[in-house]
């Protein structure tokens, strides 16, 4: 194979499709379902060319056309990588897919909040997505952690499915666009709990309950809920990349606007390179950059 591609996402998916029309193979390896964070986006508003698509929508558009074009698919996840610059492989349900070049495209998965009981309690109540598993509390009382766009997303979206959502924030300000504050606080189901921390989640086999602290008044209170999603930041996917790419600040790959790592033949695309903005288009770009610096070095 010319190119093999880890991560089904935007940036994987237009690897894809311009290995292809740049006349290399093209095989993508994905986990999941092609798509990645964008099947989580209910409406996608900021991706030139389309509006109000469901994230799911666009990434079925992007695979349909990546498979148009000639890219071969593979579910699977990728363990791990052989970086040896002739001998370029990702390692897949127990085959080894050679490469000429090998593009990451694994993306980012939310962070844990770091809390005691979140471990015992995730997927008991503890969620990282809301989209995911929002119906599952229909009816429920929930908190949300986190001050950024996500989080306010989040809150905005289980505000529909939920009784009361409680959006719980360490900082004074929220960091997410105004516009989604805006809409948050005309909420009438949506409460506002900051600055203030949480501190320990209760709950044996279930999520009952948590501990949060205000920092203005140094008060401890319990808040009883059944679920708990947690928006507060992204990680890379990067622990199948060994020590060999060389990584940046917060674990993400370091590689410039041609996507090129520390490793000849390596490209890095999307949200797991260290850059600036984490979008869909973002992520695009770098799959068509990525793309066409694999046909250069294969030239
Ligand atoms: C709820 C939500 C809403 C969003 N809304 C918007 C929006 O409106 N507009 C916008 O521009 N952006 C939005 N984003 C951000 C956008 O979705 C991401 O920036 C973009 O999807 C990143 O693309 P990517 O291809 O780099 O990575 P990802 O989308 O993370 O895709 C990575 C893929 O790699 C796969 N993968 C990971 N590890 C492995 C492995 N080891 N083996 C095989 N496969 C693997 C994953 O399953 C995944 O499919 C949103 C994100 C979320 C979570």
């Amino acid at each position: 194979m010319d190119v093999v591609i880890a991560g089904g996402g935007p940036a994987g998916l237009t690897a894809a499709l311009y290995s292809r029309r740049a006349g290399l193979s093209a095989l993508v390896l994905e986990a999941q379902a092609c798509g990645g964070q964008m099947n989580n986006a209910p409406k996608v508003e900021n991706y030139p060319g389309v509006s109000g698509v469901s994230g799911a929508e666009l990434a079925s558009v992007m695979r349909v056309q990546a498979e148009a074009a000639g890219a071969e698919f593979a579910v699977g996840t990728v363990t791990g990588f052989d970086f040896t610059p002739s001998a370029l492989a990702a390692f897949c349900g127990g085959k080894v897919c050679g490469a000429k070049a090998l593009v990451l495209a694994m993306g980012t998965e939310r962070r844990a909040l770091g809390v005691p009981g979140e471990e015992r309690l995730a997927g008991r109540g503890v969620s990282y997505c809301a989209v995911c598993d929002g119906f599952f509390f229909r009816g429920k009382n929930v908190a949300v952690a986190g001050g950024g766009d996500t989080a306010l997303q989040d809150a905005l979206y289980l505000s529909a499915v939920c009784a009361e959502v409680t959006l719980i924030h360490r900082g004074e300000r929220f960091r997410a666009r105004a516009r989604l504050c805006e809409e948050a606080k005309g909420k009438g189901n949506i409460r506002f709990l900051m600055p203030a921390v949480i501190e320990s989640l209760s709950g044996e086999s279930a999520l009952e309950g948590l501990t949060v602290r205000e920092l203005t008044t140094g008060a401890a209170r319990e808040l009883a809920v059944s679920g708990l999603f947690a928006a507060v930041g992204m990680k890379p996917r990067a622990e199948t990349l060994g020590g060999a790419i060389a990584l940046g600040e917060g674990g993400f790959v370091l590689a410039g606007e041609d996507t090129r790592t520390n490793v000849p033949g390596v490209f890095a695309a999307g949200d797991i390179r260290a850059k600036g903005l984490r979008q869909i288009v973002t992520a695009c770009a770098d799959g068509a950059a990525a793309a066409a610096a694999a046909a250069e070095f294969l030239r």
